[in-house]
């Protein structure tokens, strides 16, 4: 561990669901800079709530391709598939300020309720806006169901956390130099998301706003494609009473066609590139457009 001589703390936090690409690296890279420049903290925290797509092998390769790229972290890392009692606390918080409902619907089944209803809001994952049919079950029937077993998710309920949380939400975003500016957040964007899955005990949200604050996190150093999370993220610190770091949304590397490095779009992965011989100090240098261009993505 390198000492430190400020108390800010910054998280690389990716999601062991498949390899690192490039994009990770930039962002990993730029996290571990910033940390030193400013004598802080660096942190790698592995995001692998979704137990059903995350997998060791790939947590392995995240330490590996790291380790290459010349990164040192404190350990132990922090894996959030060992912490679900600390999301489901922070849940029942929530729920104890009458701040959530189950909600029963399967996915089918809210599509039905609004695919009739053209011009139905999105979230800004592309998720329609729950249309809020759980929100107004009868109390008896709510208790008959989880009597019975069936699994719910759990939502927060949007217009009343707004109310409680109060005017003047907002964060602090960092630019590419010192200056900050203060953004006004929209958490309604979101409607009555899902903090608990029928499936996994807890959803990112609420997950990484926890550890931020669990883990002393001061700097929040990630990609632009979750700015618009921010908003739910403060809405979140503010009703469960957490500090609020500072963020930083960094732009998102693409290939040659425009298109965003992810997993999805099944960017080339760092190990693929290693193979092909790229080396730590290539990708260190950062000659982004010449490595996926050398990689063709
Ligand atoms: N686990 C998320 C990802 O891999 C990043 C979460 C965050 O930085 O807040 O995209």
């Amino acid at each position: 561990m390198t000492r430190s001589f400020s108390n800010r703390v910054f998280r690389f936090a990716p999601s062991s669901n498949g390899y690192l690409h490039l994009g990770h690296a930039y962002s990993a890279l730029l996290n571990f800079d910033m940390a030193r420049a400013a004598g802080g903290r660096f942190l790698l925290r592995i995001e692998d709530i979704d137990i059903e797509r995350c997998r060791f092998e790939f947590e392995q390769a995240i330490y590996e391709d790291l380790g290459w790229l010349g990164l040192a972290w404190e350990t132990p890392v922090r894996r959030q598939s060992g912490h679900f009692s600390d999301y489901a606390s922070a849940l029942a918080k929530l729920s104890a300020r009458g701040l959530t409902y189950p909600c029963f619907c399967s996915r089918g089944e809210i599509m039905n309720a609004v695919v009739a209803r053209t011009g139905w809001p999105r979230d800004p994952d592309g998720s329609p806006l729950y249309p809020g049919t759980c929100k107004h079950l009868a109390r008896e029937e709510k208790h008959r169901r989880i009597a019975a077993g069936r699994p719910a998710a759990m939502r927060i309920d949007m217009e009343a956390a707004i109310a409680k949380a109060g005017r003047g939400l907002a964060w602090r975003e960092m630019g590419h130099s010192a200056q900050t500016r203060e953004v006004a957040a929209e958490p309604s964007l979101w409607g009555d998301t899902t903090l608990s899955r029928k499936d996994i005990p807890a959803s990112y949200h609420i997950a990484v706003v926890v550890d931020d604050a669990l883990q002393g996190v001061t700097d929040v150093v990630r990609g632009e494609d979750l700015f618009l999370a921010t908003s739910l993220h403060r809405l979140l610190q503010v009703l469960l009473d957490l500090p609020a770091p500072a963020y930083r949304h960094h732009a998102l590397l693409r290939d040659a066609s425009g298109q965003k490095l992810s997993k999805s779009s099944r960017a080339k992965s760092l190990r693929a590139l290693r193979q092909d011989g790229l080396s730590p100090a290539a990708v260190q240098a950062r000659f982004w457009s010449d490595l996926i261009l050398a990689g063709g993505p």
